[in-house]
């Protein structure tokens, strides 16, 4: 079972970790120091940690569909972060998930210890969002500077900003009317807007507002549980948008 402590002595590992590479995380650094070898898939298999003897890991990473083989993408550093968390947890604690609910809390603790890692909380403490208009630019700026998915950014933007939820939704490419979008994460209180449900929402939803035409960024006041909450629609690429609000309690963006 994950106890307190290891998620106290993960999250302590990470910080010392990051602290000691820089930013971006020099995984490759971390995985020598470690011991850990790393190789890239050829098969369409995804991402696994493998023990070759008992004082050696291995991870065989997803082969790459675009890119360099060489290079990780911010997916892939994702990824052997997560793997590295399973290692530390292995070295420090002997701990091997034995059944489906010891796995998912340690997957858990492990995507926790990955964003812990690529973005640690000295990165956070610097971050300051004045406006709205703010939020999708310092999101985009850790997912380059820290070399993260976009989703882990903004995951870490609301670890420090507990009332602000988060969502980016993708067109999906149909001819159908309304054209559904995909909702591709969600971070912080999903229970606040129910887009969640089966993944996609549609114009006639939520975004009927948002997907006219008219110009980025824009406001929606939608209804929730009888309060009005504002919701933020900001494009990234033509067809990939943020969605942002704060619970209604809240006041301004900025404010943890
Ligand atoms: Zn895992």
């Amino acid at each position: 079972m994950i106890e307190r402590d290891q998620w106290e002595w993960l999250r302590a590992a990470a910080t010392r970790l990051s602290l000691q590479s820089g930013i971006p995380v020099d995984l490759k650094g971390l995985l020598r120091q470690l011991r850990i070898d790393l190789e890239r898939s050829t098969s369409g298999a995804p991402t696994i940690l493998t023990k070759p003897s008992p004082r050696s890991y291995k991870i065989v990473l997803a082969g790459s569909r675009a890119g360099s083989r060489e290079e990780l993408s911010s997916g892939d550093r994702f990824a052997v972060a997560h793997e590295i968390g399973h290692v530390l947890l292995d070295y420090e604690f002997g701990f091997r998930p034995t059944n489906r609910r010891h796995y998912h809390a340690a997957e858990t603790l492990c995507n926790a210890f990955a964003s812990w890692l690529l973005v640690p909380d000295a990165s956070l403490e610097e971050v300051r969002i004045k406006s709205w208009a703010e939020l999708p630019r310092v999101i985009q700026r850790i997912h380059v500077s820290h070399a993260v998915p976009l989703a882990t950014a903004a995951h870490r933007v609301a670890d420090r900003f507990p009332k602000l939820w988060m969502c980016e939704a993708l067109r999906v490419s149909a001819n159908k009317r309304p054209r559904p979008l995909r909702i591709r994460w969600t971070v912080g209180n999903a229970s606040l807007l129910d887009v969640v449900q089966n993944r996609r929402i549609t114009p006639s939803h939520l975004l009927s507002g948002f997907l006219d035409a008219g110009s980025w960024p824009r406001r929606l006041s939608v209804a929730v549980n009888g309060t009005t909450v504002r919701v933020y629609g900001f494009r990234l690429t033509p067809s990939r948008y943020l969605l942002a609000a704060r619970s209604p309690s809240a006041v301004s963006v900025g404010k943890s």
